[in-house]
């Protein structure tokens, strides 16, 4: 059995057990506050916090885990990356009071003392760029910290930077960008490889398809050359006759969800018919 850490709660947990899911391996826990769970397969999933993932994975107490690209870097443990899972996006941010004056890092005098409950990243941050401030570590809700006059500066996660706002917070420079992560024991063996490789293709395939959608469509025999030009498809469309279909055939295709809408309306200009799309639960190209 490999253990595969995963978030028992926040901001990441919710999204990684649909990808779980979504892959194939259900995350079978026997009620809400579980700690481990069967993933099917050759998988058992351990819950724990998101923070403590990139050690027990880093300890081998699991052989991989899901968590935040922010939390591997702030453990600075030896991990193996094995996959970006591009969501919980967030950014690690220098942030000041906007009536501060500090408007770039630049800006961060000496002796300051900056708030953050990332205080390996945030001296490594301002060591590199030859600052001297003060780090004031917390556990959470670095943002009220300048309000309260313990820090005159913090260091904070941010995805909308809504928080930050509604703190009268203004961001002036960014330490990392951050996303859910796939890590690894880095002394795994080699069935344990073998088996976090089929995972990573099988989480890979469950992405891919997010952004691409199947279109079936009935267009004119006469405007294919045409249709080709628009729907390319990972090796061009599949073109299918279609019964009683006269002088029309069915073309399919994967589409980019991004260019979805131009070439349903590119298909319609060239007389096609019956346009359906629909989602792609997996895609292995
Ligand atoms: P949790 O504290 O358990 O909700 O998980 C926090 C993790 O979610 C962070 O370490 C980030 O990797 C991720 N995350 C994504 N967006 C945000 C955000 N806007 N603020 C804080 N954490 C975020």
């Amino acid at each position: 059995m490999l253990k595969i850490a995963l978030p028992n709660k926040g901001r990441l947990s919710e999204e990684v057990r649909e990808l779980f899911n979504d892959a194939g391996l259900e995350v079978r826990a026997r009620g809400e506050r579980a700690l481990t769970a069967s993933l099917g397969g050759e998988f058992e999933a351990i819950f724990v916090r998101a923070q403590d993932i990139p050690e027990f994975v880093a300890d081998g107490a699991a052989q991989a885990g899901v968590t935040g690209w922010d939390l591997v870097n702030e453990a600075g443990r030896e991990l193996e990356p094995l996959m970006d899972l591009e969501f919980g996006r967030c950014r690690l941010v220098v942030a000041a009071r906007d009536e501060s004056g500090i408007a770039r890092a630049e800006d961060v005098k000496d002796g300051m003392r900056v708030a953050s409950c990332f205080p390996r990243l945030t001296q490594a941050f301002f060591q590199q760029r030859g600052q001297k401030v003060t780090v004031v570590p917390v556990s959470g809700a670095a943002e009220i910290a300048p309000h309260l006059g313990i820090a005159d500066i913090v260091v904070d996660l941010t995805s909308t930077g809504s928080t930050l706002k509604m703190n009268g917070l203004r961001e002036v420079a960014t330490v990392l960008e951050s996303s859910a992560r796939l890590v690894a024991y880095p002394r795994n063996g080699s069935d344990a490889r073998r088996a976090l490789e089929e995972l990573t293709q099988a989480l890979g395939s469950v992405l891919a398809a997010r952004g691409q959608r199947y279109l079936m469509a009935n267009v004119p025999k006469t405007s294919l050359e045409k249709v080709r030009e628009v729907l390319p498809g990972l090796n061009g469309p599949t073109v299918v006759d279609v019964m009683n279909g006269g002088h029309f055939v069915a073309v399919h295709a994967v589409v980019s969800t991004r260019t979805l809408y131009r070439t349903v309306n590119a298909l319609k200009a060239l007389g096609g018919q019956g346009i359906l799309v629909t989602r792609i639960e997996r895609l292995m190209a």
